[in-house]
């Protein structure tokens, strides 16, 4: 099921230790038909498994200890659910205190910003651009591996979050202002800022938000 929802990438490892399970014909010419590598670690070496084995334990203490299941359709689900709880919900020390879900968004923003830096550096070096650029500043030309733009991303990459939508607009029942923006309820309090947008625009808010002042400065003049 994960191999369907997700897709493998080149170079996946299937962790497990030697139970008959994996070992089997079945297993293995499954993983081989996914492209996933096999590793069953190594005799006396518990570490490549280590994770898997912590990730076992825990969902038998949640579900194989506890409740006992009428069904194995029960069982099944309840295994599915906390699996969900697992990925999205579970906070890990081993992660900075992330759950795995929210690991692999990060890490996923970190490699999207380093395609980024070698695209621009890629426009940058070329005519007319590269006639202008006397040096790059930032991350500097030491930095020419993936490693090192990776710890340039973690470092300098920053959130631009701009705050709007906390008194929305609409005409339904839960929205704040109407579209003249004036409080719902109130006969003569009206607001004209970022808090009225129903949803955050594609662009900067800046000119937005001057253009909602000046609707509302017209129309209360009249
Ligand atoms: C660092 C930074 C860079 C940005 N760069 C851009 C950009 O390049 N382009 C762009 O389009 N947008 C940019 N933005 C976003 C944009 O400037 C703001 O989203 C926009 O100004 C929001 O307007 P606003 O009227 O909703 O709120 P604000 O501009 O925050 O106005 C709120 C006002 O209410 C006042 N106030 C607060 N509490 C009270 C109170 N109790 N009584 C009386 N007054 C009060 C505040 O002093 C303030 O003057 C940037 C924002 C930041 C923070």
């Amino acid at each position: 099921m994960a191999c369907f929802r997700r897709r493998t990438a080149a170079g996946l490892i299937f962790h497990s230790d030697r139970a008959t399970q994996y070992c089997s014909q079945d297993f293995q010419d499954t993983l081989l038909a996914w492209g996933i590598r096999s590793s069953m670690s190594r005799e006396g070496n518990c570490w490549d498994n280590a994770l898997t084995e912590s990730l076992w334990g825990r969902l038998k203490t949640a579900c194989d200890h506890g409740p006992r299941y009428a069904t194995r359709e029960q069982a099944k689900q309840a295994v599915m659910d906390w699996i969900a709880f697992y990925n999205h919900s579970r906070l890990h020390s081993a992660l900075g205190y992330l759950s795995p879900m929210q690991f692999e968004q990060r890490w996923t923003d970190v490699q999207t910003l380093v395609k980024a830096i070698k695209v621009l550096r890629r426009i940058v070096s070329q005519s007319p651009l590269a006639d202008m650029v006397m040096d790059e500043v930032e991350p500097g030309p030491h930095a020419t591996t993936d490693a090192a733009l990776v710890e340039y991303v973690k470092a300098r990459a920053e959130l631009g979050y701009h705050a709007s939508g906390t008194c929305r607009m609409g005409l339904d029942e839960k929205a704040v202002v109407t579209p003249d923006l004036r409080v719902r309820g109130l006969e003569n309090l009206y607001i004209a800022d970022a808090s009225v947008m129903p949803e955050l625009i594609s662009g900067n808010i800046n000119a937005a938000c001057m253009m909602i002042g000046e609707k509302l400065g017209r129309q209360l003049r009249g």
